[in-house]
């Protein structure tokens, strides 16, 4: 949905915006606090890390929850990432780094600095040079508040196809509470993607890495994308950093003008040993799901079985178990291993949420509403809230479940259209 703007649109509707003196309440135009360059910007530095803030959740939580089976994991890349960050032009974010436990490789920033990196990723890189050109990279999407840019832009084009009369800073406002998400996977600009590169080279450099890593970085990237072999997987892979040509040869230019630097192949190799030793247990788990989609649920069970053997502490192994037993309508079997998953990741939503919809099934709609709203407080759901409703209606509880239903319907899809088909029912528009 936010695209990035032509360069003769984005510049009429800007000088549209700017002859009407509504624009007064919104912030027009900011110094770019990593590049010293004017920027347009309609969200405010407040707005943006509250953005952030919210989203940092259900952000994780969505894209397979954080890698928790090796911490020092996480405690490594965050220090990484804080070095950095620390010579960025905003020093002062509160940045945060996660590991997610997600195959895909795949990194994202949030408004604010709150930076994600996936497992699926750190299994690629070879050393600390290349983990620092990552995150780097990042904290300048950060900084450089690329991720408000491009909401200022969708904005922009919102406003601009409204015909911009009406405009208040209220109502710019009321619409970047639904912008946070469409963030974490919004396209950035080519422009965006370059100055990334740039300066995420200078404070790799800045702290003592070998610029080249960045090169290796870029050529890998493309050369994934470029990778038929791999199919739609690819797809959505670096939707939000798409990989070019340019970029490699940009980056090469600048590394060849800049000094040589530390690479700490050993220190990243001992800091990804747990990930490594766990790729089969991870692949094996990859080749179950995929049994699971063309539905051959038995042999999708018996893979599932043998990467837990390879790794019984990965939660998410037990859970695709307890889906799969469910599929073969042994749900109390299931339960079973949607326990073993919760008690694993207490943090994780996924247990809960697929054990409290097997419970549902079972009839045990107290048990079923409690692991709900728990899987709720970790990440809302239609689906949740949709049999939230249901469980609701049976306790008589008509109003709860008008409420549960309204919010499924605002989710929209299936389960958003049997939400309202639900609120009908009940007299409710
Ligand atoms: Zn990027």
């Amino acid at each position: 949905m936010y695209k990035p703007l032509s360069k003769t649109l984005s510049k009429f509707l800007f000088i549209l915006l700017l002859g009407l003196s509504v624009i007064s309440t919104i912030t027009g135009c900011e110094t770019n606090p990593v590049t010293g360059k004017q920027q347009l910007s309609l969200v405010s530095t407040s707005q943006e890390l509250s953005i952030g803030e919210q989203q940092y959740e259900p952000s994780q939580q969505s894209q397979g929850g954080a890698y928790i089976i090796d911490p020092s994991l996480n405690q490594y890349v965050n220090k990484i990432g804080q070095s950095l960050a620390q010579l960025s032009g905003q020093p002062n974010l509160p940045y945060e780094f996660v590991v997610l436990n997600n195959d895909v490789p795949n990194a994202w920033a949030l408004p604010g600095g709150k930076i994600a990196i996936n497992r699926g990723l750190l299994v690629l890189l070879e050393d600390e040079a290349q983990l620092a050109a990552v995150l780097g990279h990042e904290v300048v999407h950060a900084a450089a508040r690329h991720g408000a840019s491009q909401m200022s832009q969708g904005m922009l084009l919102q406003l601009g196809t409204q015909l911009v009369g009406q405009v208040s800073s209220n109502s710019a406002y009321s619409q970047i509470a639904g912008l946070g998400a469409s963030a974490v996977q919004a396209r950035y600009g080519r422009s965006q993607e370059l100055e990334a590169d740039h300066y995420g080279i200078d404070y790799m450099v800045q702290a003592g890495y070998d610029p080249q890593a960045a090169v290796e970085l870029q050529q890998t990237f493309l050369r994934l994308s470029q990778d038929s072999s791999q199919g739609n997987w690819l797809d959505n892979l670096f939707a939000s950093h798409p990989p070019s040509a340019e970029r490699v040869q940009k980056n090469k230019e600048r590394a060849a003008k800049l000094p040589k630097g530390k690479r700490n192949k050993a220190a990243y190799q001992k800091s990804i040993k747990q990930i490594i030793a766990d790729k089969d247990a991870y692949q094996t788990h990859e080749k179950a799901l995929q049994k699971a989609k063309e539905k051959s649920w038995a042999s999708a069970l018996s893979m599932t079985q043998q990467a837990i053997k390879q790794q019984p502490k990965e939660a998410r192994f037990h859970i695709t178990k307890g889906r799969l037993l469910n599929e073969l309508e042994k749900n109390k079997e299931a339960v079973n291993a949607f326990n073993q998953a919760v008690k694993l990741e207490p943090k994780y939503f996924a247990g809960f949420f697929y054990r409290g919809l097997t419970q549902q099934e079972l009839k045990n709609s107290k048990l079923a509403e409690k692991d709900l709203i728990k899987s709720n407080s970790l990440l809302e759901t239609g689906v949740a809230n949709y049999y939230l409703g249901e469980i609701s209606l049976g306790n008589n509880k008509k109003e709860s479940a008008i409420n549960y239903f309204k919010r499924a319907a605002r989710s929209g899809g299936e389960v958003g259209k049997a939400a309202a088909g639900k609120l009908q029912t009940l007299g409710v528009q």
